[in-house]
């Protein structure tokens, strides 16, 4: 069986700011992590991670917990890498699916609304994937359509090391798209230069008192103001904008005004009005609600009148 978009139509449209992507889609450019191979640089960042395994710094916590001899901090994930899903998603940001879209147990915030939570951040809920299975599935999905491999958690963050092994295996010219919540080190930054095609990156706070007290993120602004800036430049970038109730003010406005400043009106951002109360929301008042649809539009329309061109 071969997937195939929901319409079968597409508008061109949504590829601006992906023009890269696109190309690599229609198999006129190759994807970033095959020449990095290609290069030699894939060999070397693999070594690279294995050695900050030792003593992880790998999401910006920096526990410096040795993994490689199963030893485990905030995030949960030891020595090997555990996978909760593995699907073709058509959820995703139209230009994106079907996306070949990998779960991985462990998540280096713990965001009390999280919708896939308590898998996301038990690391014990999934089962083992090593990085031969990891690359025959993608290989696979790649065969029955999937326009790009997306990998997400929890958070991919901790299993960076597996990712880049199993890439090293796969044949198959597909995107890689990095879909994390934008708390990673400088070090895994750079570890995905050069590897990822598109960085689907969540831009959740502008505000560090309610990074701390709904995702137990300390720092979490600077740190996703700084890897927005370097992923930027390394490639192309889709913003998720999680619009929370009562948090327009202290962190989707503000947020949204320095995408549009610091990374361009034609940044692809997707405003979304998916949040509703999961998992641990109802112990806090504030976001103890779903998201109103006129919240969400006045989202849109303030990021409009900013000057955001390019919206999902
Ligand atoms: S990924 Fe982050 S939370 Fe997990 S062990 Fe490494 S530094 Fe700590």
């Amino acid at each position: 069986m071969r997937f195939t978009t929901l319409s079968g139509v597409e508008d061109e449209r949504i590829y601006a700011g992906l023009g890269r992507y696109k190309r690599v889609l229609d198999g006129k450019e190759r994807a970033r992590f095959l020449l990095s191979r290609e290069s030699g640089r894939l060999a070397g960042k693999i070594k690279e991670a294995r050695r900050i395994l030792g003593r992880c710094e790998l999401c910006e916590r920096k526990c410096g917990v040795n993994r490689t001899d199963g030893e485990t901090s905030f995030c949960g994930v030891a020595d090997e890498p555990r996978v909760f899903g593995a699907h073709a998603h058509f959820g995703e940001e139209p230009e994106l699916v079907p996306s070949a879209t990998l779960f991985f147990s462990g998540c280096t915030m713990r965001c009390v609304y999280c919708q896939n939570a308590p898998e996301s951040t038990d690391y014990e809920s999934g089962a083992v994937w090593d990085p031969e299975r990891i690359a025959d599935w993608i290989g696979q999905m790649a065969d029955h359509g999937c326009r790009n491999v997306n990998f997400v958690g929890g958070d991919p963050t901790p299993n960076l090391p597996w990712i880049l092994e199993a890439l090293d295996k796969v044949d198959a010219n597909i995107p890689v798209v990095w879909n994390s919540n934008s708390y990673y080190s400088e070090k895994t930054a750079d570890l995905l230069k050069g590897v990822v095609d598109v960085y689907l990156l969540d831009f959740r706070y502008f505000n560090e008192t309610c990074a701390v007290r709904l995702s137990s993120a300390p720092d979490y602004p600077a740190v996703a103001k700084r890897n927005f800036l370097t992923a930027g430049k390394d490639a192309e970038l889709l913003i998720r904008i999680l619009v929370m109730p009562n948090h327009m003010k202290c962190d989707a406005k503000p947020v949204i005004g320095w995408v549009r400043e610091n990374l361009g009106p034609g940044t692809r951002t997707n405003i979304l009005a998916q949040y509703r109360p999961c998992w641990n929301a109802g112990k806090h008042r504030d976001i103890d609600t779903p998201l109103s649809f006129s919240d969400h539009e006045e989202a849109v329309s303030y990021a409009k009148s900013a000057g955001l061109e390019n919206l999902v």
